[in-house]
């Protein structure tokens, strides 16, 4: 497999691109093998036609640049300096018509600057071609993604042993977390969700100092990252004896999240997902419930290309990474979710997350 700057590379003048400059971090991970957060501070990998890359890093990111990053040619730029100047200096003999940027991450205060200080044709928006790539994973990204799944899996294992009388549901987010990093993940890759009772009727509720009670669902909902790649699970429980319409709810959910893995196929569309879920909780009288679609493209950022929505016409692809993640929400009542990780392979789905899905009744 080629790697991803040089098919960029060779992908240029098909888009009439006579240079490009990366700055999203994570697009600047991809290419070059280089992690940071820069926070404000500049960052990009440039790229002119027919010329070798360069990587532009803060000055106190060298040393790590450089014993990171596939390119060699590292340029550095202290707090005082300018980096616009770097780029001025390095692009001094170069005609640039058409410069490729990220116009979703590219600022109008950058771009003010930058135009400022070279002279630039017209911008092409190189967003689209780079979350394209991404969405098809290498097998050491499936490799770096099954161990990231797998460490969350164990985090959520040993962190349902904490589910006890008098815990809060931020408790249990503080068990989860100090597990992550306990089992050696790098953090979590989202806020971690743990939702009780009515609670779970909110797709994106913020936990709080609720007490489980007997009666609850209770609803987990957290994602690590591990070697620069993210996790992402759902599981919802019950806690004592459940209630009967969450019962009715929690099979809808689960034949949808079945149905939605089912679909998961090379060749198929990413809408068609979406409504093989959703055909499932409308047929059991819920639809109304399901407020959202049924899961995102997963990798180095949580939620990444493809949004899987119902009017989604874009193809599945072997070694596209995305969730599914039907879900019901009943305000006063509760709700129920369950999401997996999901990789496309030529046979079919394969779930990267495996923990049991037949519902789980807990015990204080
Ligand atoms: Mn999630
Ligand atoms: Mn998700």
């Amino acid at each position: 497999m080629k790697h991803p700057l040089k098919n960029l590379e060779q992908g240029m003048a098909g888009e009439g691109l006579d240079a490009l400059l990366v700055t999203d971090p994570k697009h600047v991970y991809y290419l070059t093998g280089f992690a940071s957060n820069p926070h404000e501070r500049f960052l990009g990998l440039l790229l002119v036609r027919g010329e070798e890359p360069v990587l532009i890093v803060p000055a106190l990111d060298a040393e790590a640049a450089q014993a990171a990053s596939s390119v060699p040619t590292i340029l550095t730029h202290r707090d005082t300096d300018n980096p616009y100047n770097l780029l001025k200096e390095h692009l001094s003999s170069t005609k640039l018509g058409t410069l490729g940027i990220e116009k979703e991450h590219f600022s109008v205060a950058r771009y003010e600057q930058l135009s400022h200080a070279v002279s630039v044709g017209s911008f092409s928006d190189i967003g689209p071609l780079l979350r394209k790539m991404r969405a098809k994973k290498t097998p050491e990204e499936i490799r770096r993604m099954k161990h990231a799944a797998e460490l969350v899996e164990e985090v959520l294992r040993r962190g349902l042993e904490h589910v006890k009388a008098g815990v809060s549901e931020l408790e249990l987010v503080a068990e989860l977390e100090y597990l992550m990093k306990k089992l050696g993940a790098s953090g979590p890759s989202f806020d971690t969700m743990v939702l009780s009772g009515p609670n779970t009727a909110l797709p994106h509720g913020v936990p709080g100092k609720r007490v489980i009670q007997p009666g609850d669902f209770l609803m987990f909902d957290l994602g690590v990252y591990a070697a620069g790649y993210a996790s992402d699970i759902t599981r919802t429980f019950a806690v004592e004896e459940p209630d009967s319409k969450l019962v009715a709810i929690y099979n809808a959910v689960l034949a949808a999240n079945e149905a939605g893995i089912a679909a998961s196929k090379p060749g198929a569309t990413f809408g068609s997902v979406d409504r093989a879920a959703r055909e499932v909780i409308e047929a059991a009288g819920f639809g109304a419930y399901f407020t959202h679609r049924v899961g995102h493209g997963l990798g180095m950022d949580t939620h990444e290309y493809p949004s899987l929505h119902g009017l989604n016409e874009d193809i599945i692809e072997t070694g596209n990474v995305f969730t599914v993640e039907p879900g019901v929400y009943v305000p006063g009542l509760g709700g129920v979710r369950i999401e997996d990780d999901v990789l496309v392979t030529e046979s079919g789905a394969q779930t990267l997350t495996s923990f049991p899905k037949a519902l789980c009744v807990l015990h204080l």
